[in-house]
């Protein structure tokens, strides 16, 4: 199959990761892989001319390599357009001029990971919206003998691509009758295939969970408001914060959550008119209590009740005239599409693109054509169609100010971090809940610090004090208790606590069978009705000490919950854990720089060592998200054979780099892979086997991992989850208390694991987790991202030069 990819509509970060990994899967799969330039345009305006000679030059091959992979290494064209030398004949008398569907191979998309933007580029074409241009990108695709359509573009690329493909049979006959293409090429192309990714910053398609480019925007935005919250808080100023969102207020809303804004203004959800009291009273409120800073962020497309836009120089005259505040506007424009794509903009298109593929490869004439968009972790794929109609009816709602069915029409999690941001953010003296509701809720920090355990910590402190519970603090983890060493958690003492990284409450390893029977007493002495550990494997670990002490010790009766919250990722069960996203970032970031040093070098191979225990995954995600060749994991471990076999596929795959050219590369190694086989020892091994070849040298990341500012996907995942944590301790609270025991029992479903599974939260009693974990070297049993491993090798070509054997 001839498969060609375009990229339309505003451009994203991820759109490269995506053409990437489908050149690289297309090739894996036998396909030709084809790009078109300038989106939509470039196939109105296809190629004039003869192509020329592929540019190759590949040396004699090694025994044992896939010789249809080598073919397809390189046609020379991937420097033209990462340099943005398309249409410039300079370089060796290369050009792209008059070519817009390019031929491009494996390494020709090489370093291209890491690109912000689409170096294909993208366009809005005026012509493709015609039946004549239409008619004109058919002939050209027939022409070059393509059979598949791969667009990366928003709900606008995508209807067009729906509305191409149904027009395809009657263009075809066009085509044919008017005698431009032959009966034979009307035959071999009577069908089009074609697949859909969403690459729009708004998060604004439905049926998928994110959209590509959409995390490294609230990045963006994210790093623009931490640089302003300390210059706001400096002069105690207000900021109106304009960022990008016409139909969809995803961002702003995400934005006000991770960023810990005052109030914000989205267009699915008008605030209540008159808006302009509503705001100033909630920011006078704060303002009272001390608060020096104020935050507000607005969505492009927000509106009231009424439609009428809201502006941020508007919402800046009533802060100034009404409350007296100095205030400023900024206006993020572009630099909210900019930049480097952040991890998971990274790791979600590669996974889409090499899916589109195989939709690809599968479609029938039969079957619709597919949309692939996520769930969580779970890549999809949904009709095409529905899904920009479910989009569409979202902006007809707000148009017709039925804003109900718009909120309706969101995904689950836009009204969960709708909610979040109203618990974290509104201050207000009446308490939610009657006295007899209300609960004593100790909060504690356990294992190594993660990205997100104050913001989890933050949240939970916001949401009790709504709902007139107490918030307690526990310093320094049970050695901190057993010291007494706890605190009550105020509104405003844990405003920063957002985008801080590290631990606010202090944490560390320390087991509460330590001394279990003081720690009860602890327990009954400060009148815990409620505990929420937020950590690791320790915290796991304590949980469940404390859900078997309940036998022993009355105070233990109480719900306990547990928030994961590590950089290993390692907690069984659950899909996630608070801390992985920030730290995933933390790796990509270093490993960027090393890539980057490594390929100045020209032939340098590095040996990178993460963190991670015995737990794989940030070293196999890390591995994916930063284009490593190898990757070594404690579950698979290390041997003599496996070391012989990539040494083999490294030298192969340098002989093949283009002369002068070689790339530098990466392997990841998680530092309990082997115990033989240490970071040293292959480190010297690829450089000594490498001879003339490549060098070795080595990086070992170690607590830098742990990452400085927590990532906004960290952040607002902390509010979502621990947001839950409580509500799920007010229930248990209100089951124990309804026993009508004198002294009641808690049930073991009240010590519990919050868990992200198959894209739903799920309670799992502590009791209930160990069967799905790996208690001596402390991770889950089956891990849904082992597969993973193979992926990363498969796209660095390993499969295909060196045989397992
Ligand atoms: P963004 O979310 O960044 O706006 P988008 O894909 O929605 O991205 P649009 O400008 O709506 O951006 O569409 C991009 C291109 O898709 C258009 O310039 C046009 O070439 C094509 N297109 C959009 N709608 C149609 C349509 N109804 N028929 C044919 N082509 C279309």
């Amino acid at each position: 199959m001839k498969i060609a990819i375009l990229t339309s509509g505003g451009d994203s970060a991820g759109m490269n990761a995506v053409v990437r990994a489908a050149v690289k899967t297309g090739i894996l799969r036998g396909c030709e892989t084809w790009v078109v330039r300038e989106g939509y345009e470039g196939l109105v305006r296809g190629n004039t001319g003869d192509s020329p000679p592929a540019h190759k030059d590949l040396p004699q091959l090694a025994d044992g390599v896939d010789t249809q992979f080598v073919d397809n290494l390189r046609f020379g064209d991937g420097d033209l357009l990462k340099n943005g030398l398309g249409d410039y004949a300079g370089t060796k008398g290369r050009s792209l001029k008059g070519r817009y569907i390019v031929r491009v191979g494996w390494d020709d998309v090489r370093y291209w990971l890491a690109e912000g933007g689409t170096l294909i580029g993208t366009a809005r074409s005026a012509a493709f919206r015609t039946h004549e241009g239409r008619l004109s990108a058919a002939h050209n695709m027939i022409k070059e003998g393509i059979d598949a359509l791969m667009v990366c573009g928003g709900d606008g690329s995508l209807t067009g691509a729906d509305i191409f493909r149904s027009e395809w049979p009657s263009l075809v006959d066009e085509l044919k009758s008017l005698g431009r293409v032959t009966e034979s090429q009307a035959t071999r192309h009577a069908h089009l295939k074609i697949v859909g990714l969403v690459g729009s910053i708004d998060n604004d398609m439905s049926m998928t969970d994110l959209t590509i480019g959409a995390p490294t925007a609230l990045q963006r935005i994210c790093e623009a408001i931490d640089n302003i919250n300390s210059t706001a808080f400096s002069h105690s100023r207000a900021f109106v914060l304009e960022v990008m969102g016409r139909h969809c207020g995803w961002l702003a809303l995400l934005a006000g959550v991770a960023g810990g804004a005052d109030f914000i203004f989205i267009p699915e959800k008008p605030p209540k008119s008159p808006w302009e009291d509503e705001m100033c009273a909630a920011i006078s409120h704060h303002r009272e209590v001390g608060k020096r800073k104020t935050i507000v962020i607005i969505a492009e497309g927000a509106h009231d009740h009424e439609l009428n836009p809201i502006r941020a120089d508007y919402v800046k005259d009533v802060l100034t005239e009404r409350l007296g505040l100095d205030t400023r506007v900024t206006t993020l424009g572009h630099t909210q599409r900019g930049g480097r794509p952040c991890a998971w903009d990274r790791i979600l298109p590669t996974l889409q693109g090499i899916e589109a593929i195989e939709a690809l490869l599968e479609a029938t004439p039969e079957t619709p054509s597919y949309m692939i968009g996520v769930q969580e972790n779970s890549i999809t794929r949904v009709p095409l169609m529905e899904a920009v109609a479910t989009t569409k009816a979202v902006s007809t709602a707000i148009e017709a100010k039925d804003f109900a069915t718009a909120m309706s029409l969101r995904d689950p999690e836009f009204c969960e971090s709708l909610d979040g941001f109203f618990a974290t953010s509104v201050l207000s003296n009446e308490k939610v809940l009657p006295p007899a509701k209300r609960m004593n809720i100790a909060i504690m920090h356990m294992g190594a610090p993660a990205g997100g355990m104050n913001a989890a910590t933050r949240a939970a402190t916001r949401y009790c004090l709504q709902q007139g519970h107490t918030p307690i603090a526990i310093y320094n983890g049970f050695r901190g208790l057993l010291d007494d060493n706890i605190e009550e958690l105020t509104w405003l003492g844990v405003d920063s606590w957002m985008s801080r990284g590290g631990s606010e409450l202090g944490t560390n390893r320390m087991l509460p069978d330590t001394d279990i029977g003081a720690i009860a007493t602890k327990f009954q002495k400060f009148n815990f009705q409620g505990i929420m550990l937020i950590g690791g494997f320790e915290a796991f670990s304590a949980l469940l000490l404390l859900e078997e002490g309940r036998k022993h010790y009355p105070s233990f009766n109480i719900p306990m919950v547990h928030l994961p919250a590590t950089i290993s990722n390692n907690v069984p069960v659950t899909e996630y854990s608070l801390g992985s996203d920030t730290s995933l970032n933390a790796l990509v970031d270093a490993c960027d720089a090393i890539k980057q040093s490594a390929s100045a070098s020209r032939n340098r191979v590095f040996v990178v060592e993460t963190q991670g225990g015995k737990c794989g995954y940030i070293a196999t995600m890390g591995a994916l998200a930063c284009g490593a060749s190898l990757v070594y994991t404690p579950e698979v471990g290390v041997s003599l054979d496996t070391l012989r076999r990539d040494v083999r596929f490294m030298k192969a795959r340098y002989n093949l780099d283009a002369k002068g050219k070689s790339e530098g590369r990466i392997v990841i190694k998680n530092e309990a892979s082997s115990n033989v086989y240490t970071t040293d020892v292959m480190t010297k091994m690829f450089k000594e086997e490498g001879g003339q070849l490549f060098d070795s040298r080595s990086a070992q990341l170690g607590h830098t991992l742990q990452g400085g500012v927590p990532s906004p996907i960290d952040r607002a995942r902390a509010v979502r989850l621990s947001l839950k944590c409580m509500t799920f301790m007010e229930r248990e609270w209100a089951k124990i208390q309804s026993s009508g025991q004198s002294s009641p029992r808690a049930s073991p479903e009240s010590a519990a694991v919050i868990t992200i599974q198959s894209g739903s939260i799920k309670w799992v009693p502590v009791r209930d987790m160990v069967q799905h974990a790996d208690m001596k070297n402390r991770r889950p049993l089956n891990p849904w991202w082992m597969n993973v491993k193979e992926m990363v090798e498969s796209l660095a070509g390993r499969p295909q030069l060196v045989k397992l054997h």
